[in-house]
């Protein structure tokens, strides 16, 4: 059997169509566009990376971009006082703080200090504890992209046994909280966890976001899965390029999960697309509109 191979690009691409259709619906409006501020400290190629696509994505989406570039000395104060400043400006409706951030500052206190409102990242524990009560919240753009991946796949998700391999705040415990949303039976697995193959033979779904390069075995699989491989992680090729490979053996798997995403080009372009989303719905939501509908 060969697993259907679970577009994240053409999907992430349909998303950023409908947002930007809903982005000049909601200038008319609202009589402004909605504003998307990043912020970028030091000089992480990677980070630098990742922040250039998003403020990309922002103008191609017809939204208005605010980037900020601080020099990685900058203080903690320097930071929180430039967090405040948006917060009070009307014109920004999302604010991005990339992470991770310079030693010298605490990202928890930075991110505890963005308006819940604007927190389109989802980490303000505001967010995270609304999200885990079943209310409206802003959601990690990440789980977010692999839930609607999910969706597309599966009609429906109820009573599936979900496997989520990895805790951290920004993926695994969402990406958890989101499928139980969904009536799935949902097991979070972890460093700790015994006998990993056996807990993931059980899922109708795993999401595996771990970042050990193809740790998740074919044969960990029950035959017809649908499989979200969230790892991104860089294996040193001759060339120096490198060459990018997921949490999950590809070639292992596919031959034996009813679908499964691949990387790249899987969830990778849901991120951003989602951002996109999050900063939309913000901008609805502190307009006092009703949500974009099927966003
Ligand atoms: P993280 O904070 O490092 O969390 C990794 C999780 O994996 C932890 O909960 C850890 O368990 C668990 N883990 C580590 N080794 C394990 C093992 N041997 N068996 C079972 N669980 C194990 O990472 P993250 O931020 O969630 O990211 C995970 C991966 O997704 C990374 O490769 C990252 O690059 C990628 N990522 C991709 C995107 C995207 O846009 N596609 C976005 C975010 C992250 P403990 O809690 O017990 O330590």
């Amino acid at each position: 059997m060969t697993a259907r191979l679970i577009d994240g690009k053409a999907a992430g691409a349909a998303i950023r169509q409908q947002v930007a259709a809903r982005v000049a619906e909601f200038e008319q409006r609202a009589g402004r566009a909605p504003g998307l501020a990043t912020v970028l400290v030091g000089e992480d190629p990677a980070s630098a990376v990742y922040v250039r696509s998003k403020n990309r994505a922002t103008a191609e989406a017809g939204m208005a971009g605010f980037a900020h570039n601080l020099p990685d000395t900058t203080s903690e104060a320097e930071l929180l006082d430039l967090v405040a400043a948006l917060n009070a400006d009307d014109r920004v409706d999302g604010i991005l703080v990339q992470l991770p951030l310079p030693s010298q500052i605490d990202s928890e206190r930075v991110i505890a200090a963005i308006d819940p409102a604007k927190d389109v990242d989802g980490f303000h524990p505001i967010n995270a504890g609304r999200l885990a009560a079943g209310l409206e919240a802003l959601v990690p753009c990440t789980p977010l992209g692999c839930l609607h991946l999910i969706r597309q796949e599966l009609c429906s998700i109820a009573g599936l046994e979900a496997v989520v391999i990895g805790r951290s705040n920004i993926v695994g415990k969402p990406m958890a909280q989101l499928l139980l949303g969904e009536n799935a039976t949902v097991t979070i697995a972890h460093s700790k966890t015994r006998d990993l193959p056996a807990v993931v033979r059980r899922a109708d779904i795993v999401v595996a976001a771990v970042g050990r390069p193809e740790m998740v075995r074919g044969g960990w699989i029950k035959p017809g899965a649908t499989v979200i491989d969230v790892g991104i992680n860089r294996l040193p090729t001759d060339d120096g390029k490198g060459r990018l490979v997921g949490d999950v053996a590809f070639a292992e798997a596919v031959e034996v999960a009813g679908a499964i995403s691949p990387v790249p080009g899987g969830v990778g372009p849901m991120t951003i697309a989602m951002l996109m989303r999050n900063t939309l719905v913000a901008a609805h939501r502190r307009a006092g509109l009703a949500d974009p509908e099927g966003l």
